[in-house]
C-alpha cells in the first residue's frame, strides 16, 4: 500500500459536500454508514469483497445497548428475530457452579442478549441500507492507498484534533481499474484483515496472539433445556482439563465451542469420524444432529495505538481484535461506528467544538482497553500459561461450588456491557457521586455521569417516543429532577447551544415510565442530567449554570 498521488488521468470521484466514506461493510461498517444516515449525511460504503459472502454465525451474541443502536437506525429485525437469552450457567465437570441473570438497570423491552447469526445481522443491515437513499454501497472496491486527510491539528503527529482541512482520500482498486475518491471524513472498518490500511495510516498493533486454538460448530439438533441460556463446562468428561462453551441460536441450532490441541485439524477429524464422536459426547449417542458450520480460530488480543489519524477514524475489528468469551468483538465495534458517527455528523453541521473529534480515540481507546483487560483475564483463566496458574484454576474451580469467594474468582467470559465514560474528557463529574469501578459480575454500574443511560419503555408517552433512549438520539437530552425550573434551565442553554442543534429538557416525571428512569439513576430532586446522543450520560449538575459548563464540555469546548 503506498501513499503516492495518483497518476496524472486516474478517474476521480471528489466528495459531493458533506459525503463520508466507510471502507468497509461488515457490520461495523455498515453500523457507521446507517449511524451516519441517520443524521442526514450522506454515505459511501467501499468493499473490497465482490458482493456479500456471509459465512456462519462469528458474531453470535448481541447485547442490548446494540441492539438499541441498531433498532434506532432502522435494523430492529435483529432483536425481533434473535433468540432472546438471559440466563448464563457455569459448571464444574458434571456439577453446576452457579448460574447468573443479566441485569437490566431500567426496564427495556429489548432483550438483554439475542443470538443470531453475524450472517442474518449482515443480512438485515444491508436490508436497512439498501432501504436508505443517503447511502451507497460499491462492491468490488479495495482501498489500496489512502492519498489525502490525514494531516490532523491535534494529538500526536497527525493524529487527534479536528482532522486538518484536507478531505478524505483514497485510492481503490476496481474491475475497471483504479479510482479515487474522496469525502469529508473517512471512517475504517475492514476488519481483522485491515492490516494494510493499519499501515498506510502509520497506526501499529501491538498485542498477542493466543496458542490455543478452538473449534465451532453450529449443529441443529434437539437438546431440551438448553434452548435458552448460555452454559459454560470446565473440564466436562467430553473435552477433560479444557472447556466447552454450549449457546442456542435461532432455528434450532446450538454452537458448540471447544478448546482442542494447537495442532487441531478440522479436515482430518472430519474424515477419521472423531469430530462426530466429540459432537456426539456432548449431545448423546443416539440423537439425530446436522453441522451446519465449523471452524477453528486462534485468538488475539490487540489495540490500535491510534484510532484516529486526521480526517481518518479506527472502528472495531481493525482497531481492536480481542478473544470472543464475553461476546465482546462486535459488541464494542458498534459502539465505535456510533460514537464516530455522532461526532464526524456535529463536526460537518458546524455543532462540534475543537475536541470533540479528538475524543473518539480518547473513549473508544479507553473501552477497547477494558475490553482487552477482561478478556485477556478470562483467556489466562481458560488456558492458564504456567503451572502456578494451572494450579490456581484447579483450586478455584474445585471449591467454586461451596465458597462464594472462589465462585467470583470463576472467569467464563464476562459478558459484554457498555462502557463507562467516567473519565472522559466529554463528562463532567459529580463531586457527590462516587465511582466505584468495574461493577461486579451480574450487577449493573454504579449511575455517575459517564454510565449509559438505563432504559425503559414508555406507551402513550406525550413526548411520543416509545423507549426513554429514543429521545436522546437527535442532540442533546436534558433530564431534570421536581425541584428544577424547566424553563430557567432552557433560558440558560440557550446562550451555549449552537444554532439548530435539537436539545430536549424533560423532567423525570413526564418520561412516562412509571418512574424507571429516575430510580435507576437515584436522581434526585435538585438534578440535571446530561445525555449524549449515544446515550451515554455525560453530567449530573446541581444548578442551570453549572449544566451549560457541562454541555460546552461535551460538545468538546
Ligand atoms: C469465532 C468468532 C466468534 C465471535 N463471536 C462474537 C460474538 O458472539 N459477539 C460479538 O460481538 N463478536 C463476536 N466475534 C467478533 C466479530 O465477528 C467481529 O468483531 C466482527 O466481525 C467485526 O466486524 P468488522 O466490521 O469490524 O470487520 P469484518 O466483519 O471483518 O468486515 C471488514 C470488511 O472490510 C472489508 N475490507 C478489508 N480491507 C479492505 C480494503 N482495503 N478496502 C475495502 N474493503 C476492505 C472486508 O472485505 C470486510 O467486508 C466473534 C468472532 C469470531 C471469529
Amino acid at each position: 500500500m503506498s501513499d503516492q498521488p495518483m497518476p496524472e488521468g486516474t478517474p476521480s470521484d471528489a466528495a459531493p459536500g458533506g459525503r463520508v466514506l466507510v471502507i468497509g461493510a461488515g457490520p461495523v461498517g455498515q453500523t457507521a454508514a446507517l449511524c451516519l444516515a441517520r443524521w442526514g449525511i450522506p454515505v459511501l460504503v467501499l468493499d473490497a469483497r465482490p458482493a456479500r459472502d456471509p459465512v456462519g454465525s462469528k458474531a453470535l451474541c448481541q447485547q442490548r445497548d446494540v441492539l438499541d443502536v441498531w433498532d434506532a437506525c432502522g435494523a430492529g429485525a435483529v432483536a425481533r428475530e434473535g433468540l432472546v437469552w438471559q440466563d448464563a450457567r457455569t459448571f464444574y465437570r458434571d456439577k453446576e457452579l452457579f448460574f447468573y441473570r443479566i441485569p437490566d438497570p431500567g426496564r427495556s423491552s429489548l432483550p438483554p442478549f439475542v443470538n443470531i447469526s453475524q450472517a442474518r445481522t449482515e443480512e438485515i443491515l444491508d436490508e436497512a441500507i439498501a432501504g436508505n437513499p443517503l447511502i451507497e454501497v460499491r462492491w468490488g472496491h479495495e482501498v489500496v492507498a489512502i492519498t489525502g486527510g490525514t494531516g490532523g491539528t491535534g494529538g500526536t503527529g497527525g493524529t487527534g484534533g479536528q482532522g486538518g482541512d484536507e478531505p478524505a482520500r483514497v485510492r481503490c482498486r476496481t474491475a475497471d481499474g483504479e479510482t479515487e475518491i474522496e469525502g469529508e471524513y473517512a471512517v475504517v472498518a475492514a476488519g481483522s484483515r485491515g492490516g494494510a490500511l493499519r499501515e498506510a495510516l502509520g497506526v501499529a498493533f501491538p498485542g498477542r496472539t493466543f496458542e490455543d486454538s478452538f473449534l465451532i460448530c453450529d449443529i441443529e439438533a434437539k437438546l431440551k433445556g438448553w434452548e435458552n441460556e448460555r452454559r459454560f463446562y470446565f473440564d466436562p468428561e467430553w473435552n477433560p482439563g479444557r472447556q466447552v462453551l454450549i449457546h442456542p441460536c435461532p432455528g434450532g441450532i446450538f454452537r458448540i465451542d471447544w478448546q482442542v490441541d494447537t495442532d487441531f485439524d478440522l479436515a482430518k477429524e472430519r474424515k477419521k469420524g472423531t469430530l462426530d464422536k466429540r459432537i456426539r459426547k456432548v449431545i448423546g449417542r443416539k440423537r439425530k444432529y446436522r453441522i451446519d458450520w465449523a471452524s477453528v480460530y486462534r485468538f488475539h488480543a490487540r489495540m490500535a495505538d491510534h484510532f484516529q489519524v486526521g480526517r481518518f477514524f479506527l472502528a472495531g475489528d481493525v482497531a481492536h481484535l480481542v478473544a470472543p468469551f464475553g461476546a465482546r468483538g462486535l459488541n464494542s465495534g458498534v459502539p465505535d461506528a456510533e460514537n464516530a458517527a455522532w461526532k464526524i455528523a456535529f463536526a460537518l453541521k458546524g455543532w462540534a467544538g475543537p475536541g470533540l473529534l479528538g475524543s473518539y480515540e480518547w473513549e473508544r481507546q479507553a473501552a477497547a482497553r477494558e475490553n482487552l483487560a477482561v478478556t485477556s483475564a478470562t483467556m489466562d483463566f481458560l488456558v492458564p500459561q504456567t503451572k502456578a496458574a494451572a494450579k490456581h484454576r484447579v483450586r478455584v474451580l474445585s471449591r467454586a461450588r461451596k465458597d462464594p469467594g472462589n465462585a467470583a474468582l470463576v472467569d467464563s467470559g464476562r459478558l459484554a456491557e457498555a462502557f463507562w465514560y467516567v473519565d472522559s474528557p466529554l463528562t463532567t463529574a459529580d463531586p457527590h457521586r462516587f465511582w466505584p469501578g468495574r461493577p461486579p459480575r451480574g450487577a449493573s454500574p454504579t449511575p455517575v455521569p459517564g454510565v449509559i443511560l438505563p432504559d425503559a419503555d414508555t406507551p402513550g408517552a406525550a413526548h411520543g417516543a416509545t423507549r426513554v433512549r429514543g429521545l436522546c438520539r437527535d442532540g442533546l437530552l436534558v433530564l431534570v429532577g421536581e425541584a428544577v425550573d424547566v424553563h430557567e434551565v432552557e433560558g440558560v442553554l440557550s446562550d451555549v447551544v449552537p444554532r439548530g442543534m435539537p436539545l430536549r429538557v424533560l423532567r423525570f416525571g413526564e418520561l412516562g415510565d412509571g418512574g424507571v428512569v429516575a430510580h435507576a439513576l437515584d436522581a434526585r430532586a435538585d438534578e440535571l442530567w446530561l445525555v449524549r446522543p449515544d446515550a451515554h450520560t455525560a453530567a449530573c449538575a446541581h444548578t442551570p449554570e453549572a449544566l451549560a459548563v457541562a454541555v460546552r464540555r461535551v460538545l468538546g469546548h
